[in-house]
C-alpha cells in the first residue's frame, strides 16, 4: 500500500502498489492527484474504533493535531513496522499527558480503579460471588482453626486423663 497525500487538499490517501505512477481523484477534493511510486515517509496510517477498513490516512502534523484534539488516543492503532502498533508505543507526544494527569495524583491505585469498572460490569453477577468468596475462606479458616484448637483441648485432657489414670493405677499397684 502507498501512502500519500493529495497535492491539491494536502489530505493523507492510500492506493494499492499496482497503482504507483498514475492519477487518483481525490475523496476529499475530487481533484487529480498523481500517486507517487513510494510511500509519504510523512504519511502515517492510524485506525481508531470509528475509522472504516484499513484506518485513516494522516500526516504526522495531521496526526498530532488530531491527537491534542482528542480524536485518536494511545491505545488507538497505527500502521508501523509492517505491523499495527498502539499510538503510545510508537509516538512519544505531548497528547501522551493527558491520561496520566488522572493518575499521578493517585499513582497506580487510580489507574488499576480505572480499569476495574468495566470488569465489573463484564461479570456483573460475578462480583458479588467473588466477594462472598472472599467472606467464606475466612469464616472457613475460623472453623477450622476453632475445631483445631478443640481437637488439641480434647486431646490435653485426654492425655491428663491418661496420666492420672496411670498415675492412679501405679500408685494401686504399689500400695497392693
Ligand atoms: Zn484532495
Amino acid at each position: 500500500m502507498i501512502l500519500f497525500t493529495c497535492t491539491q487538499c494536502g489530505k493523507g490517501l492510500s492506493s494499492a502498489d499496482d497503482n504507483a505512477g498514475r492519477n487518483a481523484v481525490c475523496p476529499y477534493c475530487s481533484q487529480r492527484t498523481p500517486i507517487p511510486e513510494q510511500s509519504d515517509p510523512d504519511c502515517r496510517l492510524v485506525f481508531n474504533s470509528g475509522a472504516p477498513d484499513g484506518g485513516i490516512v494522516l500526516t504526522n502534523a495531521q496526526l498530532q493535531a488530531a491527537i491534542a484534539k482528542g480524536e485518536f488516543t494511545t491505545d488507538d492503532l497505527i500502521y508501523d513496522g509492517g505491523r499495527w502498533c498502539p499510538l503510545g508505543h510508537v509516538l512519544s507526544l505531548p497528547p501522551m499527558p493527558p491520561p496520566p494527569p488522572p493518575s499521578a495524583d493517585e499513582p497506580e491505585i487510580a489507574l488499576h480503579f480505572s480499569d476495574l469498572p468495566p470488569v465489573q460490569l463484564d461479570a456483573g453477577s460475578s462480583a458479588p460471588t467473588t466477594a462472598a468468596k472472599t467472606r467464606r475462606p475466612s469464616g472457613q479458616t475460623f472453623d477450622k482453626l476453632t475445631k483445631t484448637l478443640t481437637t488439641i483441648l480434647i486431646v490435653i485432657v485426654a492425655i491428663i486423663i491418661a496420666i492420672i489414670g496411670c498415675a492412679i493405677a501405679m500408685g494401686l499397684t504399689a500400695k497392693q
